[in-house]
């Protein structure tokens, strides 16, 4: 399969089958904590970067089988709303199946009017929104320089005022970069206008893009859940260990070519046939649990022993 991996399991959606709407890794973001690791194409251009057709006929045979899968999720290895058949697609897979659709999305792309008819059709949409000023945007999202957050934040008000599934917003906080006491305000002003069904906070708990970003610690978390309120959470770490999902002989093959050299997540998707998005929740659990380590060498993370 190429386009369709999983199901995975998800910290906020059970058991997750991925749809992958774009090549790795393109995107309009180059955000300094992403997990696949820095952008190589970024761009703003909506275009059919993988064929709706091809897509869809994968996804027609992983659904004849018999597996347990609570959502079909679009993202995957860049921006999905990049791909210019979002829509078609969103509406191909509600024809073939009752499992609810959730597209994972940086929202950058909500400026195209298009776009907002498209997601109209998922049954969940998860913008996320890391900073609500263009500094703390800039620093952490990198974005193409066309983007301006003023704009996308009204892009996703609007949408929501009309979208009738459900939207949770996600919030990545990294330290000394969009926690300050201005950032934090700027950020709960906005999503006071955008009105979310849940907020989700987050943190870099994977190894990110940049060595030297780092994680808020779980009281600070904690301490900002409650200053935006009722609808918040800290999106809590799933315990894969001992899930049906987390398989111990794709952990062995992992290990086995990290000990033979360090080597990347792509080298590993490519060595094993693993999606990068499962090839990325392997080793950081292997790094949490200090089996691996990692470095970064000429811009890309390395996993070694
Ligand atoms: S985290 Fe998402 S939006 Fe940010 S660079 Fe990675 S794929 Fe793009």
């Amino acid at each position: 399969m190429s386009y369709v991996f999983g199901p995975v399991p998800s910290r906020r959606l059970g058991f997750s089958l991925g749809v992958d709407l774009v090549p790795f890794k393109v995107c309009s973001l180059d955000c300094i904590y992403c997990q696949l690791g820095k952008t190589t194409r970024k761009t703003v251009a909506r275009k059919e970067y993988v064929s709706s057709a091809k897509i869809l006929s994968e996804l027609e045979k992983v659904l004849t089988g018999s597996k347990t899968i609570d959502y079909i999720t679009l993202s995957g290895s860049g921006e999905p709303t990049l791909n210019s058949k979002t829509g078609e697609i969103i509406k191909k897979i509600k024809e073939m199946t009752t499992i609810p659709v959730a597209v994972l999305t940086n929202a950058t792309l909500l400026t195209d009017d298009a776009l907002k008819k498209d997601l109209l059709s998922a049954d969940l949409v998860v913008p996320s929104l890391d900073g609500a000023t263009q500094d703390a945007f800039e620093k952490i999202n990198r974005p193409c320089a066309s983007l301006k957050i003023e704009e996308i934040i009204k892009e996703i008000i609007d949408f929501k005022k009309i979208y009738k599934g459900k939207m949770w917003l996600e919030i990545m906080l990294v330290k000394d970069i969009n926690e300050s006491e201005d950032e934090l305000n700027a950020l709960k002003s906005a999503v006071e206008q955008i009105k979310p069904d849940k907020i989700q906070l987050n943190t870099p708990v994977r190894p990110p893009c940049e060595l030297w970003v780092e994680t808020l610690s779980a009281s600070k978390l904690i301490r900002i859940k409650k200053f935006f309120g009722n609808k918040c959470e800290i999106i809590a770490k799933f315990n894969r260990k001992g899930h049906k999902a987390y398989l111990k002989n794709v952990e062995d093959e992992i290990l086995t070519l990290i000990n033979r050299r360090p080597v990347t997540s792509k080298d590993i998707s490519s060595s094993l046939g693993l999606h990068i998005n499962e090839v990325i929740k392997y080793v950081g659990d292997l790094e949490k649990q200090k089996k691996i380590s990692s470095k970064i060498y000429q811009g890309k993370r390395y996993f070694q022993k």
